[in-house]
C-alpha cells in the first residue's frame, strides 16, 4: 500500500519512521529545500553558533516513552532554560518567581509572605472570562502591567481582554526562586541540532524523501493512504476560510562576544518593538564558536503568503475549525497530524508523541484491513469533546478542540 507523508517536520518524520520500521515503503515530501519543520537548526558559517531559524527550541518531557524513541535518532545534552524580562533597565527572572515578586516590589518576602502579598492586590473576580481577568485574579494588576499585558498584547496582536483565560493558565507563577523556565523532568537539546536528528529519523532505505515539493490534495490522491502535517485548511483549498495564525519576522544579527547572560530575554514594554532576543549559542555551548548570533522576533498577523507560526483559537477560529474537522472525519482516506493538521500549539514531545500514536492506531487497523483513522484516538477525543460553535455549512454538528 503506498503511503504518502507530506511534511518533515518532527509529526511527518515520525510517522514515516513508524511505518517504515513496520515494512511500508513511504514516500515524504517536504515543501522546503530541508527537513526539520520549524524545528529546524543551522550551523551558522561565519560564526560556528548552532542557530534556531525558526525560534528557540528546547526538548522537554515527562514522557518517557517519547524521551526513549528520540533518542535513538541522536545524542542530547541536558539543557536548563533560562529566561529574563528586561524592563526598565533591570533583568527580571522569568517565569515570575519569588526572586522576581522580591526584585519587584524591592522586598525580601517568603515564600508565604509573597503569597499573601501578591492575594492581597488580586482582583476578587470569581469566573475569569478572559486573559486579563484571569491575570488579575491570579497576580493582582502590579505584575499583570508590568510582565504580562503589553507582551501579551504585542505577541497576540489583540487587547488582552480578547484572549480567553486559557491563555494565561498556560503562564507559571512561581512562589519559590527556583529559575529553570521549565518543569519537565527531561530539558534536553540534541547534540547535533533538530535538523540532523530529523534527518537521521527519516534515514531508513523504505524512505523516500522529497524536498522542495509542495504537495497538493489532487497530488495526494495517487495515494492509498496519506498522512497530512500541513495546514488543514490547506488541503481543503481554504473552502471554509483561512484558520487565523501569528507569524514572526526574525531578523538575525552577528556580534563578537557576548551579549546576554540567558539564551533569552524578553522585552515586555509597549514602546520595544520585538517581543524577545535569542542568543543562540547558549544553546550548544559544545559548538566551537567565534562569535555570537541574536535574533530578535517581531510577531504580526499571518497573511496568505506568511509562515503560520502560532494558531490563534478564538472563537471564530475554532468555529472555522469545526468545520474542518467535519470534513477531515467525512473521508477516509487522509489523517491529519501535528501542530498544522490538528491547529493546535503542540511542543515536539506532543507532536512526536501523537505522531506515534496515530502511527500505531494506523497500523492497527491496516491489519484489520481496515482504513487508519483521521486523527489520533487522543487527538479526536480531544477535538470531539468541545461544544458545537458554528457549522452552517455541512449542518452537522461539527467537533471543536479546546
Ligand atoms: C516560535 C516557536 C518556538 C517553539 N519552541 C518550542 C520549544 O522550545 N519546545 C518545544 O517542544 N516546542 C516548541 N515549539 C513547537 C514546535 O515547533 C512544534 O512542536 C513542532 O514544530 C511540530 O512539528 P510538526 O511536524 O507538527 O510541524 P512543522 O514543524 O510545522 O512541520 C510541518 C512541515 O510540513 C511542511 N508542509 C506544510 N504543508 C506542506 C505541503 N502542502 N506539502 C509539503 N510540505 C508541507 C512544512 O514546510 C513543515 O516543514 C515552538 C514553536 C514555535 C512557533
Amino acid at each position: 500500500m503506498p503511503i504518502l507523508v507530506v511534511g518533515a517536520g518532527v509529526s511527518g518524520a515520525t510517522l514515516a519512521r513508524v511505518f517504515a520500521e513496520a515494512g511500508y515503503a513511504v514516500t515524504v515530501c517536504e515543501a522546503r529545500d530541508e527537513p526539520g519543520g520549524h524545528c529546524a537548526t543551522r550551523i551558522d558559517p561565519e560564526t560556528g553558533v548552532m542557530v534556531h531559524f525558526h525560534g528557540p527550541h528546547i526538548f522537554h518531557t515527562g514522557d518517557l516513552a517519547t524521551w526513549a524513541f528520540v533518542q535513538r535518532f541522536g545524542a542530547f545534552v541536558p539543557y536548563r532554560h533560562r529566561v529574563e524580562a528586561r524592563l526598565d533597565g533591570e533583568s527580571y527572572a522569568l517565569p515570575v518567581t519569588l526572586t522576581t515578586i522580591n526584585q519587584f516590589f524591592r522586598r525580601d518576602l517568603s515564600s508565604d509572605e509573597a503569597r499573601r502579598t501578591i492575594a492581597a492586590q488580586c482582583l476578587p473576580i470569581e469566573h475569569p472570562q478572559n486573559f486579563e481577568e484571569a491575570a488579575l485574579a491570579n497576580i493582582g494588576p502590579a505584575l499583570y502591567e508590568a510582565f504580562f499585558k503589553p507582551y501579551t498584547e504585542k505577541q497576540w496582536g489583540r487587547p488582552a481582554r480578547d484572549l480567553p483565560a486559557s491563555v494565561f493558565a498556560r503562564l507559571p507563577v512561581r512562589y519559590t526562586e527556583r529559575a529553570d523556565y521549565f518543569d519537565h523532568p527531561v530539558q534536553a537539546m540534541p547534540v547535533a541540532g533538530y535538523s540532523a536528528l530529523v534527518e537521521t529519523m527519516l534515514h531508513h532505505p523504505k524512505i523516500d524523501l522529497h524536498l522542495g515539493h509542495t504537495v497538493t490534495a489532487e497530488i495526494a490522491a495517487g495515494f492509498d493512504h496519506v498522512f497530512w502535517t500541513g495546514p488543514i485548511d490547506a488541503f481543503f483549498g481554504h473552502c471554509y476560510g483561512r484558520l487565523a495564525y501569528r507569524s514572526l519576522r526574525f531578523v538575525h544579527e552577528r556580534i563578537t562576544g557576548r551579549a546576554q547572560s540567558v539564551a533569552v530575554v524578553n522585552y515586555p514594554a509597549r514602546d520595544v518593538p520585538w517581543t524577545r532576543i535569542t542568543e543562540h549559542r547558549h544553546f550548544a555551548p559544545h559548538c566551537m564558536a567565534r562569535g555570537s548570533v541574536l535574533t530578535r522576533e517581531y510577531p504580526f498577523e499571518a497573511g496568505p503568503d506568511d509562515t503560520p507560526y502560532y494558531p490563534v483559537r478564538l472563537a471564530h477560529d475554532k468555529a472555522q475549525l469545526g468545520q474542518y474537522v467535519v470534513a477531515a472525519l467525512a473521508q477516509d482516506r487522509v489523517s491529519f497530524a501535528g501542530r498544522l493538521g490538528t491547529y493546535r500549539y503542540l511542543d515536539m514531545d506532543v507532536a512526536i508523541r501523537e505522531a506515534r500514536s496515530l502511527a500505531h492506531a494506523s497500523l492497527a487497523a491496516l491489519r484489520r484491513h481496515a482504513r487508519p483513522p483521521v486523527f489520533a484516538p487522543e487527538v479526536e477525543t480531544c477535538l470531539s469533546a468541545q461544544p458545537v460553535l458554528n457549522l452552517g455549512q455541512i449542518g452537522r454538528k461539527a467537533p471543536q478542540c479546546a
